[in-house]
């Protein structure tokens, strides 16, 4: 396997199993590495998911504002690169590692969401698994709550500055946005793309792994003319080719709990036989094993993760 493939697989599956861990990282502009992905659109990594910087004349939006401690160093981050004000967060989905930074910036910027993510975002329920989200929304009195939501597409701006905003159905969450930047034939997946690794479904915060892959199918369909896709964690970008890809992916992990519950297995069954198929390990799809190897993550702790996944799609299998 290359080592590139592996290193991006490595830290997603750090990013996904290890969120809580992430936050012990000391929030800093310097521990922030900036890619450029278009003259005017620029991808800030680490702490927490990806943060897509996207700067137009009227000003700068934002997708996804990280674990909480974050939105100041990415405005400090963002003066490096321009001296225009933020003026609008665009939240992927409810979690902390993608909403909590957005506490730290004026009230006066305008939260886009999902209409499901913006109430979801009031509740900051626990994840599926058990991961408690700290509610910062709370502590402030709301400061950071989206004020502006949609249903399945919203424009904003015009022209060559235009964001198009999708939802395709329940995955991760059941708000998931999908962010276009039309002129620049950029996606941002947030977590429905998390990286190449098992996928979190968030069934406490309305994720469903049955429609999950139906729901990835519905995307790539819609969303032509993209050359670039930002995913919530890995650290390079990827395709559209890369994402149906993870769509067949999903649906195969999908389609084995669900066969293995119709069959009379159990789920301890199918946690401690899952791998990834023969043709994903090709593409960069790691096993459990490789995971432990290369990231010291227990097993314990993957299987813990695959449970919660397999147990979700059981739920929803009748
Ligand atoms: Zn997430």
């Amino acid at each position: 396997m290359k080592r590139g493939l592996v290193l991006v697989a490595l830290v997603v599956v750090g990013a996904l199993l290890t969120a809580a861990g992430a936050a012990q990282q000391t929030p800093s502009a310097a521990s922030i590495q900036v890619d450029k992905i278009r003259d005017n659109l620029y991808v800030f990594r680490g702490g927490g998911g990806n943060t897509a910087a996207f700067i137009t004349d009227r000003g700068v939006t934002l997708v996804d504002t990280k674990l909480p401690g974050w939105g100041r160093p990415i405005l400090e981050k963002l003066k490096e690169i321009t001296d225009k004000p933020v003026t609008t967060i665009i939240n992927t989905h409810t979690h902390f590692d993608h909403v909590s930074g957005n506490i730290e910036f004026p009230a006066a910027v305008e939260v886009v969401t999902h209409e499901n993510t913006a109430k979801l975002m009031r509740e900051m329920r626990p994840v599926t698994g058990g991961l408690e989200q700290a509610n910062v929304f709370k502590e402030k009195n709301g400061l950071g709550l989206p004020k502006r939501t949609f249903k399945d597409r919203m424009t904003l701006g015009s022209g060559d500055e235009r964001i198009e905003l999708y939802y395709f159905g329940h995955a991760h969450t059941g708000g998931d946005a999908w962010v276009v930047f039309p002129a620049l034939r950029v996606l941002h997946t947030g977590d429905v793309f998390a990286g190449k690794a098992v996928p979190l479904i968030d069934a406490n915060n309305d994720g469903s792994g049955v429609e999950y892959p139906q729901t990835i199918a519905k995307a790539v369909a819609a969303l032509t003319n993209i050359d670039t896709v930002i995913t919530g964690h890995s650290q390079t970008t990827m395709t559209m080719a890369d994402l149906k890809t993870y769509g067949d992916f999903t649906r195969e992990f999908v389609q084995t709990a669900q066969a293995a519950k119709k069959a009379g297995r159990t789920i301890d069954d199918v946690v401690n036989s899952w791998k990834p198929p023969e043709r994903f390990q090709k593409d960069g799809y790691l096993t459990p094993e490789e995971i432990q190897q290369l990231s010291r993550q227990p097993i314990a702790a993957q299987a813990a993760r695959l449970r919660a996944n397999v147990d979700v799609v059981w739920n929803e299998t009748k």
